[in-house]
Formats: C-alpha cells, sequence, structure tokens
C-alpha cells in the first residue's frame, strides 16, 4: 500500500476513533497532534515530489499551522486556563488561516504562467453572491445586531461566514479550472468541504441549542480535514497539482446552466423561506444581491456567446482550409471560381477571361514513395508557398487534393495570357526546394481552361483544366490548354487501367526502340525500350497516359515484366541477326520495393538467353534513394545477376554523385532538361560537364538523352560523354524500323564525330 494511503487511512481510523474517547484534553490533544502531523506532511510532501510551485504548499503549511495554533490555543483555555473566552486568541488564529488557506487553493487551480480562466473565475463569484447572500441574512445580520455581543465578539463572529464564503467560491474555482481531476484534487477539495461542513455546523450551533450539546460530534470531522491535507501532500501526484493543465475557458456546459439556475433560485428562496418563518425579509440584501447576479451572469452568458462566435468562425474557416497547406481547399477554391465565372456574366465586366491552371507535382507519388510521406508533406506545403508568391499578384492558390493545386486568374483575358502565365508559374519550379533533410527539384505540370470558352460553370471549367493537366503530363513542356479532342484521354485512366491486363495479353502493349548513340563512334550501341499502347479506340498511348496509373494501381509489376519479356524477345532477334545491342528496359519504383522481382528478371534472361550483359535497367534517381535495406538489397542482386544499372534523368532529383557512388549502378543519364541547355545555357553546361568529369572518376560512364541537334551532340562529345540518345539521333520506333534506322546513324553520325576528333582518331 502506498504511504499516502497508509496515512490516510490510519488518520481516518484515528478520528473516528476520537469518539470513543470522552470529550476533554486528550481528545483535543489528538486533534492538535493530527494538525502537527499535516503540517509535517506537507513539508514531506514538499521535500520528497518536488512540486514546480512551492509556494502555495508553504501558504497551506502556514494555513494549517495557524488553524493548529488555534486549535492548540482553545485547548489550552478550556483545560488548562478554564476559561471559554470569545472572541480569544484561538479565533484570530483561525481567521488568520482562512485567507492562506483560500489563497493556496487559488494558485492550485491554475498553471503557472497561464491565463486565468475568466469563467471560472465569474462561476466562483456568482457562487460567492449566493452563499454570501445566504450567509448574509441567516448569520450575518443577526450576528451584527446581536444587542449583547461586543463589537470584537460581532466582528470575529461575522469574520467566519465571510472566510466560508471565500473558501466555497475557490472551491468552484478549483472545480471549473481543472481538466483531468487527479486523486490529489478530490481529496483537496474533500477537506475544504469538510472543513465548511463543519464550520457550517459549528456557527449553527450558536443559535441551536440541540447542536450545542452535540457539537462534541464535530472533533472527528477537525481531524479528518487535518488528514485529508496530510495525504494530499504526500500523495505521489501532488507535484502536478499546482502545475498541471488547466481550462483557458470553462465551457458553459447544460449541466453548469442548470447548476447556474439552481443558485439564481436562491434569491426567491430566500424571501420564501423568511416570509415562511415569519421574519422581515432582507428586501435590500436581495436586490443588492440580484444586481449583482444578473451583472455576473450576463458577463458569463457574454462570454460564452463569444466564445460561440470565435468557434464559429474557427469552423467555417477550417471549412476553407486545407489542413496540410494552410491554403484554401477545393471546396472554398470552387466556391471562388463560381464567382469569377459568374462575373463573367457581365455584372462587373471588366473582369474578362477566368483561367483556372491546375498545378501538379511530376512523379509526386515517386517522391513519396521514396523519401517517406515526411518530406512529401514538407515539399506540398514548400509547392504551395511557391506559388502562392508566383501569382500573388492577382491570384488565388489552393490545394485541390494530393500533388496538385489550382491556381485561380480571375481576370486573365485570353487562353494565350494564361499559358503565359502558366509558364511563369513554372519558372520559379526551376530552382530546387531545400528542405530540412535534402535538395529537391520538382516539375509542375499545369492544365490550363480559360472561361468561358472552355466552359461555362465552375464545375466544367475544374474538370476541363484537369482534363487538360493530364494532357500536359504528356507534353515536353508540360503545359496544355483544354482542348475538346482531350475530353477521351482524361476521365480515362480507370477505364484504362481495367483494359490493360487485357490489353497486355492482346498485345496491344507494344515496346518502341530508341538508339543510343556511342559519341566517339557515331555507332549504335543499344537501344532504349519505351512502352507504347496501340489502343483500338484511343490509338497509339504514350506512357504518360498509363504508366503512372499503373504504378498507383500494382499493375506496374506485370507491365514492367511485360516490358523487359518484349525487349528480350527483340535483342534476341537482333542477336540472332548478328546485331549485339544493348536493351534498356525503365523500371518503376514500385518494382525495386517487389522481393521477387530480381527471380523475374533471371527468368527472363533464361527464357530469351540473352546474357545478363546486355540488358540495362534504368532507375530513376528518386528510386535510388529508396530505404536502403529493401532497394540496395535488389539492387545488389540484380547487380549480381550481370545486368547493367544505370540511373535515369540524373540531375533532377536529389542525390549526390557520392551518394550514388554506393549503390551498384553503372551509368548515369544525364536527364534532357539540362541537355538541352548545353549550348544556350551556362549552368547547364556546367553541370553536365562536371557530372561527366566527376562520373569518369567514380568510373560510372554517362549517357546524355534528349539530343535534338548535331552541335548539342558535338557540344557532349567535346565534354566527353560517353553516349547520347535523343530527337535529333532518333526518335522511338517500332523494332521492325530499327535496322534502318541504325543505318541512316550510321551513315551520318560517324562523318560527324569523328571529323571532330582528330586527335582521338589518331590515338
Ligand atoms: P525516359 O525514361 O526519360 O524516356 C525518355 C523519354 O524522352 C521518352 O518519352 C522519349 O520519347 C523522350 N525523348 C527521347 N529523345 C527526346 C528528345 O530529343 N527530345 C524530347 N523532348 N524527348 C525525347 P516517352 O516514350 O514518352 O516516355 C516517357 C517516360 O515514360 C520515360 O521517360 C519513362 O520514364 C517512362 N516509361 C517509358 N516506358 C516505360 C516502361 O516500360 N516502364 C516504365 N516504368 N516507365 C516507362
Ligand atoms: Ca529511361
Ligand atoms: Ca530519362
Amino acid at each position: 500500500m502506498s504511504g499516502w494511503l497508509r496515512y490516510l487511512l490510519l488518520g481516518l481510523a484515528v478520528s473516528l476513533g476520537l469518539l470513543a474517547l470522552p470529550a476533554g484534553p486528550v481528545r483535543d490533544s489528538v486533534i492538535v497532534v493530527a494538525g502537527i502531523c499535516a503540517v509535517v506532511a506537507i513539508f514531506v510532501g514538499v521535500r520528497r515530489h518536488q512540486p514546480v510551485r512551492r509556494g502555495p504548499w508553504y501558504l497551506m503549511a502556514a494555513g494549517v499551522a495557524l488553524w493548529t495554533g488555534g486549535d492548540a490555543a482553545w485547548a489550552w483555555l478550556v483545560h488548562v486556563a478554564e476559561v471559554e473566552p470569545f472572541p480569544s486568541v484561538a479565533d484570530v488564529l483561525y481567521l488568520l488561516a482562512y485567507p492562506l488557506l483560500a489563497a493556496a487553493l487559488l494558485m492550485l487551480g491554475r498553471r503557472r504562467g497561464a491565463p486565468w480562466n475568466a469563467s471560472a473565475m465569474l462561476d466562483a463569484l456568482i457562487v460567492a453572491t449566493i452563499a454570501g447572500l445566504v450567509l448574509w441574512v441567516a448569520y450575518i445580520v443577526p450576528t451584527w445586531t446581536d444587542p449583547e455581543g461586543s463589537l470584537q465578539a460581532r466582528l470575529v463572529g461575522i469574520a467566519y461566514p465571510v472566510a466560508d464564503v471565500m473558501l466555497v467560491s475557490q472551491l468552484v474555482h478549483l472545480g471549473g479550472v481543472r481538466r483531468g481531476r487527479t486523486g490529489p484534487i478530490r481529496l483537496l477539495a474533500l477537506a475544504f468541504i469538510v472543513m465548511l461542513v463543519a464550520d457550517v455546523l459549528f456557527q449553527a450551533s450558536a443559535y441551536s441549542a440541540v447542536l450545542e450539546d452535540q457539537i462534541g460530534l464535530l472533533d472527528p470531522l477537525w481531524t479528518m480535514i487535518y488528514v485529508l491535507w496530510g495525504a494530499v501532500a504526500i500523495h505521489p501526484s501532488m507535484a502536478d497539482v499546482g502545475d498541471a493543465p488547466s481550462e483557458v475557458d470553462t465551457p458553459l456546459t447544460i449541466r453548469r446552466v442548470l447548476w447556474l439556475a439552481v443558485a439564481l433560485l436562491a434569491l426567491p428562496g430566500v424571501v420564501i423561506a423568511e416570509t415562511a418563518a415569519g421574519v422581515p425579509v432582507h428586501i435590500a440584501a436581495v436586490s443588492w444581491a440580484g444586481v449583482a447576479l444578473v451583472a455576473l451572469v450576463v458577463a458569463r452568458v457574454v462570454g460564452m456567446v463569444r466564445q460561440m462566435g470565435e468557434q464559429a468562425r474557427r469552423l467555417a474557416e477550417l471549412a476553407d482550409t486545407d489542413f496540410l497547406t494552410g491554403q484554401e481547399n477545393a471546396r472554398r477554391f470552387t466556391e471562388r471560381v463560381a464567382d469569377a465565372v459568374a462575373d463573367e456574366d457581365g455584372l462587373h465586366g471588366t473582369r474578362r477571361g477566368a483561367a483556372v491552371l491546375v498545378c501538379a507535382v511530376e512523379r509526386f507519388t515517386e517522391i513519396n514513395d521514396t523519401l517517406g510521406l515526411r518530406t512529401g508533406d514538407e515539399l506540398l506545403r514548400a509547392v504551395g508557398t511557391r506559388l502562392a508568391v508566383a501569382v500573388a499578384e492577382d491570384g488565388v492558390v489552393a490545394r485541390l487534393g494530393g500533388e496538385s493545386f489550382g491556381v485561380l486568374l480571375p481576370g486573365v483575358g485570353s487562353g494565350a495570357r494564361a499559358a503565359r502565365r502558366a509558364e511563369d508559374v513554372q519558372r520559379v519550379f526551376a530552382e530546387p526546394f531545400v528542405l530540412p533533410e535534402l535538395t529537391v527539384s520538382v516539375e509542375m505540370a499545369i492544365g490550363i481552361a480559360v472561361a468561358p470558352s472552355d466552359a461555362g460553370t465552375a464545375a466544367d471549367l475544374l474538370q476541363r483544366a484537369d482534363v487538360a493537366l493530364s494532357a500536359a503530363r504528356g507534353r515536353g513542356d508540360r503545359i496544355a490548354r483544354y482542348a475538346e479532342r482531350m475530353e477521351n484521354g482524361s476521365a480515362l485512366t480507370p477505364q484504362l487501367m481495367s483494359e490493360l491486363p487485357n490489353a497486355m495479353v492482346e498485345n496491344q502493349v507494344v515496346v518502341h526502340f530508341q538508339p543510343q548513340v556511342e559519341l566517339r563512334t557515331g555507332q549504335v550501341v543499344g537501344v532504349e525500350a519505351l512502352v507504347r499502347w496501340q489502343h483500338p479506340k484511343h490509338g497509339l498511348l504514350g506512357p504518360a497516359a498509363f504508366v503512372p496509373a499503373a504504378e498507383r494501381t500494382g499493375l506496374i509489376r506485370s507491365l514492367t515484366l511485360h516490358v523487359l519479356d518484349r525487349s528480350l524477345a527483340q535483342a534476341a532477334l537482333w542477336r540472332a541477326e548478328g546485331r549485339d545491342l544493348t536493351v534498356s528496359v525503365n523500371l518503376s519504383v514500385r518494382n525495386l520495393l517487389d522481393p521477387d522481382f530480381v527471380g523475374d528478371v533471371r527468368r527472363a534472361l533464361e527464357r530469351h538467353r540473352v546474357p545478363a550483359g546486355s540488358v540495362e535497367l534504368e532507375i530513376t534517381e528518386t528510386m535510388a534513394m529508396l530505404d536502403p535495406n529493401r532497394s540496395v538489397e535488389v539492387l545488389g542482386a540484380l547487380d549480381a545477376l550481370g545486368v547493367v544499372l544505370s540511373v535515369d534523368d540524373y540531375g533532377t532529383g536529389y542525390s549526390s554523385l557520392a551518394y550514388l557512388q554506393r549503390l551498384p549502378v553503372q551509368r548515369l543519364k544525364i536527364d534532357r532538361s539540362f541537355v538541352a541547355g548545353v549550348l544556350t545555357d551556362p549552368a547547364s553546361a556546367v553541370i553536365v560537364r562536371s557530372t561527366v568529369e566527376l562520373a569518369r572518376h567514380l568510373g560510372l560512364s554517362v549517357v546524355a538523352e534528349g539530343v535534338e541537334d548535331d552541335a548539342t551532340l558535338l557540344a557532349l562529345l567535346d565534354m566527353r560523354c560517353l553516349a547520347a540518345q535523343g530527337f535529333g539521333l532518333g526518335r522511338p520506333v517500332d523494332a521492325l524500323e530499327i535496322p534502318a534506322l541504325i543505318d541512316r546513324i550510321e551513315a551520318r553520325v560517324p562523318g560527324l564525330v569523328l571529323g571532330r576528333l582528330p586527335m582521338q582518331r589518331v590515338g
């Protein structure tokens, strides 16, 4: 049994045991000893539990000590001096104890530094007024007007009820502010309630002869009060009492309202009781108490109404806010778009042509998958902020959900102008995001719809901007304005996903190949496999139309295996014709999380009898940053198979070369966004040049993607890039066209590069 409980039970037993003793010096000494024990217990408790705030406990100790002193003085007067004066030194000690105890209670009701809880204070004042009124008519006035009492006796006589009112209101205050009512709080409240009961009975004994005869029955109560105080102080969680979280505001619950109503009934109650008893009614006192109560209740209700108004405002705000980014949400955005579209109808004819841009972070799923949700969230917040800055002048930004944001440009005017604004928006994302743990580059795809030409209602405008976004994702510049022909492509995704498995079986899902050219020689050394869907209804679909959705829905596993299978079958055919081409296949992040993937690759290699060294698997940088445990294991196993691993889209992600070097990759494919700028943008040129340089030191070879013209090709050659790929060399084509394409390339490019490289030709 814990110490405080033992103390409490023993104390209660002693208190009740008192009744077995005759009233007299022994009993009174026991009471005094209980008081001394309580003071000691408080000091022991403070020492042992180290409460943050000692002040209230010391105040309480002082109050209890004074009270005990009063008991001791009274016992001495009665039993030793054998007089029973009123008032006496005992009364002085008792009365001094009250304010100390009330102050201690008040301080324990509130966490240090926390704001005062006005509602709890008002409740306390309301109760104080009512209790004050009752005591006024029942005790104070009779005592004060008692013709027999001396002034001193009368003063002391009314001081007790006043002190009691103080304690009652402090208890109400404590009850209002305490959130978790812990054991010690309950004990403390109980101690003060017992004290009040004993006090009231004791004071009533002055008027009732019956009570006066039985006054000795109160002795166990006095003792119990001491015992409770002591037990509170040594309770292990006493330290929390003065520093636990407290309510900043006590809500007006139905229970509290009922209590308030009952309390207010005290006004007529006093009048009725006095009338019934046939004593003169204290009209003035009741009226003044009424005035005070009305003022207090009004203040309380005003506080509540204000609080409700604040809550309503907060709720309205929440209903309009996106919880993650703190920006407006889709609901509010739709409202705003509706307002802007309504304006088009001519009320304020000045603002023609509201545009909606739906902007989405490209490859966000991959970022989330590889870098974790927390980073993803952080990135979304940063993206939202940057968007808001980009259109601050005349636009509104909202998060529509997932990785997509809406921008409303109310008076942009025309589609062309909206497109220029979209470019501006994209430009602010050229700079990478510096998040706490890493730096992330993102690309924004933007779909545009303009009212009234694209749609006449908010819902249509938003939906069409979304359709345009899907189209934008498949384009090089990642911006698209809505056009009707896009319609079949958009709402299509779920449909496409349900058709995909069958499409693979029926060989609608095909692979095109884009040549990779070795720069030093101008020879085609490999091809990249790029998936296409020859859809019976929608025509030839690019990967953007179905690969992201396949990634989301889990179909990517069979899609990757399908592409791998087709590519290896094709590679085997070429080998049979004597063409030793490396085939590169793109992986998706999910493949690296799949423990069966390595086995699938091994079986495919065996099935088609293609040497592993002729197969390259491309992973993007984000994928390379995967959770080391799983992905590194898969990458290691693939490496052990002997396939070549390369990092795709290098430069758009987050990884340092030093980090990549720890992965078993042999090749970097520099993203076309850098390659395209090699001639015009010095920064891109520096990046490509230094990447090639560094890569060479690390034993990695570099392939440049997106080479669209000869000048770029030659610049890359100067930078000593190993290979290149791009529309300038050859677009992705069906396997059947590859031999002719290779012939064309090898008839032209060697001359171009060899002519530029006399030194190397000699060496
Ligand atoms: P990627 O791996 O970066 O592939 C290169 C993309 O750039 C291809 O687009 C290609 O057509 C395009 N491209 C090549 N040269 C140039 C050029 O000179 N200029 C421009 N502007 N673009 C060029 P495609 O075929 O639309 O593929 C897009 C992306 O879809 C690929 O980007 C790849 O990430 C993904 N993908 C393609 N096939 C597969 C696949 O079988 N599985 C997976 N998981 N993803 C695939
Ligand atoms: Ca690729
Ligand atoms: Ca690429």
